[in-house]
């Protein structure tokens, strides 16, 4: 089989390999779509981790299943799955409450070498992976490229369950990438209208698919009155930042209102994670500031469920498809921001 290898900075290589056989209790999925990630796109900057000599990235993967091992009663040659990354311990003082996207030993498909990921021909999910991964069915009459969208949603929809994003509620988004486009589209479902910033002429563009009340250029104009024109002076219910840049989240707590809340969707630079904030208005006006970071396995089933009813738009989402063998192409067009979805089919 051909698998896609990431060996060094923006160095990947198509290389075959034997094909792999279903291990006990385990499976091997025959991988039809697999998305390029946010975090695909990080790691593909900056190689493979130190003394690892080359990682299958890839972890937004949907295929059907060719070859089951001895012992995996739950699945069957012909099932249609669609996979997210997080494999938890079910160990920990997390997992034992359920909080298994804050696992103290969570690890990835396609990021941590043990679980090679889905930019291959074949991806093999292991007994672990099966019982504490997050494996779906797909919907009846779903394609495989909808089926990999359904990772990239569930942070999303996480985000807005924990956010409590409801009807009337004006939220703002900091930017209009992939993600930033979800949180329009799932911000509007919960009854939202939102308002979206984004520097990038070509996001602007992208996102206004997606029906945002208004979209802002934070270069050109100012955010905050675009806010105090749409809530009569008040400020925004709910405040995402979807980027990873420090500032927005300072401007965040300007805009918010009182008793509104501020969500850190994006993680800032490992280098520099550091940002100021104006703790008094945070005091006096009773905002909530809270971090949002992957989701409870149970989201990734709501995703494949809101994606099949169409209440997510695939078609809308996905800008490109590439095969394997143009690997290259696929990571440099995600890599320059002016696509939305990125997905590579076998
Ligand atoms: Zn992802
Ligand atoms: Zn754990």
């Amino acid at each position: 089989m051909r698998a896609v290898y990431l060996t060094g900075p923006r160095v990947v290589a198509l290389r075959d390999m034997p094909a792999p056989e279903a291990p006990p209790g385990g499976l091997v999925l025959d991988v039809k779509a697999c998305g390029i990630c946010g975090s695909d796109l990080r790691r593909w900057k900056e190689g493979p981790p130190e003394g690892v000599e080359g990682v299958i990235p890839g972890h937004e993967a949907a295929g059907v299943v060719v070859d089951v091992g001895e012992g995996c009663t739950h699945h069957a040659a012909g099932d249609l799955l669609a996979i997210a990354p997080d494999v938890h311990c079910g160990r920990c003082y997390y997992c034992k409450r359920g909080l298994y996207n804050l696992c103290d030993e969570l690890r990835f498909v396609g990021i941590h070498p043990e679980f090679p990921g889905g930019l291959a021909e074949k991806l093999v999910l292991t007994e672990e992976v099966l019982t504490n991964g997050i494996v779906h069915r797909m919907p009846e009459g779903m394609s495989f490229i909808e089926g990999s969208l359904a990772e990239p949603s569930c942070s999303v929809l996480a985000c807005h369950q924990r956010a409590g994003t409801g009807l009337g509620d004006v939220v703002v988004v900091m930017g209009a990438g992939p993600i930033g486009c979800l949180h329009i589209v799932v911000a509007r479902a919960n009854g939202a209208s939102v308002i979206i910033s984004e520097p990038s002429a070509t996001r602007r563009k992208l996102a206004e698919r997606f029906g945002p009340k208004a979209i802002v250029d934070p270069t050109s104009e100012s955010l905050a009155s675009c806010v105090r024109e749409m809530t009569g002076g008040v400020g925004a219910d709910i405040v995402i930042c979807a980027n990873p840049v420090a500032q927005t989240q300072t401007e965040a707590v300007e805009i918010v209102r009182k008793r509104g809340k501020v969500i850190l969707f994006g993680g800032l630079p490992k280098a520099n994670p550091m940002v100021t904030l104006d703790s008094n208005r945070i005091h006096y006006g009773e905002i909530e500031v809270f971090g949002a970071f992957s989701y409870h396995p149970t989201m990734h089933e709501s995703a494949l469920d809101l994606i099949h009813r169409k209440v997510i738009p695939a078609d809308l989402l996905v800008a490109h498809t590439f095969g394997l063998d143009e690997i290259d192409r696929a990571f440099e067009i995600a890599a320059k921001g002016e696509a939305l979805k990125v997905v590579v089919t076998t």
